[in-house]
């Protein structure tokens, strides 16, 4: 849903702040390539509504989009049905919608119960509101909720990030997704002033590795780099991107893995509301599949199985060797088949990925 009330100055997603009208036409858009699956028997246990910000969606155009998916895909009888939110665009009435729709999941962008640092970042809310609209979900029978924590902001300490850990987990919700603010190129943020003022990289990995022995503390298990949650309410949906299974992806810069081929739908809001159906370009055409489970899996707290690594025909001895050096870093763990990356391993996992899969040998 590539829409936003505001643009948020660290933010380079494929949004724009659009009129009423413009939404109506994007779901329009939206509803008719989803209708384009109708018919082929495709299973599915998992929705995703991601923004840009899908809680501008009216009630109505909520019900029409998930009447479309459960018409056009075979629908699990309890899917998980997730839509994320921007704090200060719901209210008990339109979550009740949302949640007689079919969502059962939310994902709010909280970042943090600090109104200075919310106003640091641009956003529209301020932690009441976020602590209300969690409230006001929970009361439309939408238990699985998700906040985002931001880890970074400007002004932003060890303290004050303890502080948003501990008011953020005691609302009753069910995972965290704990991300670190990234200056992307071209955005407003990308300037030396706020660049002098972000966390730099050692300040970041300690908030980092405070974050994950904090929620841990707090009944939030870690199972993946970004990702916490209480015990069975990991993101089903989500894990779909990190275990290599499919999925069908809708809108402007969405990705799919379906029937054996990735592809992903240009950027372009206005190509994809004017075209009869989305345009898709094929990415690589021959992905390594071993490379592809390495940098996938690595994410997970379950790490990787290097049985599973042999049986893309791969001698693994050099990647053992690699493997064991870092461990004696610090950065991973081998148990019997398994390598799983530690907190400090997840800091540094581009560089680790890349040795290990450097050091993969046919
Ligand atoms: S609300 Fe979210 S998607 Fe929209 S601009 Fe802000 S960070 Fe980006």
């Amino acid at each position: 849903m590539p829409f936003c009330l505001k643009r948020c100055g660290y933010c380079d997603f494929c949004s724009s702040v659009m009129s009423e009208s413009a939404v109506a036409d994007y779901t329009a858009a939206l509803v008719r390539n989803i209708a384009a699956y109708k018919g082929r028997n495709i299973a599915a246990d998992t929705v995703y509504l991601g923004g840009g910000t899908p809680s501008l969606l009216s009630e109505s155009q909520m019900s029409e989009i998930l009447a479309a998916v459960d018409d056009s895909f075979i629908l699990d009888a309890d899917s998980e049905i997730t839509c994320e939110a921007n704090p200060c665009t719901v209210d008990l009435k339109k979550l009740r919608a949302y949640r007689s729709a079919g969502v059962n999941r939310i994902s709010f962008g909280v970042q943090s119960c600090k109104d200075n640092e919310l106003y640091r970042l641009g956003r529209l809310h301020n932690f009441k509101q976020a602590a209300e609209a969690v409230g006001a979900a929970q009361k439309a029978d939408i238990e699985n909720i998700s906040c985002d924590i931001m880890l970074g902001i400007p002004e932003q300490t060890l303290d004050t990030l303890g502080e948003s850990i501990d008011k953020i987990t005691a609302l009753g919700i069910t995972h965290v997704s704990a991300y670190m603010l990234k200056i992307e190129d071209g955005t407003p943020f990308d300037c030396n002033e706020i660049r002098g003022e972000v966390a730099g990289d050692d300040e970041l990995a300690d908030m980092y590795l405070y974050a994950v022995k904090r929620l841990s503390e707090r009944g939030f298990a870690q199972y993946e780099i970004s990702n916490f949650s209480r015990e069975g309410f990991e993101s089903r949906h989500n894990l779909k991107y990190w275990t290599g299974e499919p999925y069908i992806g809708f809108g402007p810069s969405a990705h799919s893995y379906f029937g054996g081929r990735r592809f992903f739908v240009p950027p372009n809001i206005k190509s994809f509301i004017s075209s009869p159906l989305q345009i898709e370009e094929s990415e690589d055409e021959a992905p390594n599949l071993a490379e592809e489970y390495v940098m996938l899996g690595l994410r997970l707290c379950k790490g990787i199985s290097l049985d599973r690594l042999k049986s893309y025909g791969f001698n693994t001895e050099g990647f053992l060797r690699e493997a064991k050096l870092l461990e004696r870093n610090g950065l991973l763990r081998i148990f019997g088949d398994r390598i799983v990356l530690t907190a400090e391993g997840f800091l540094v996992s581009n560089g680790i990925i890349a040795r290990l899969t450097d050091s993969l040998e046919k």
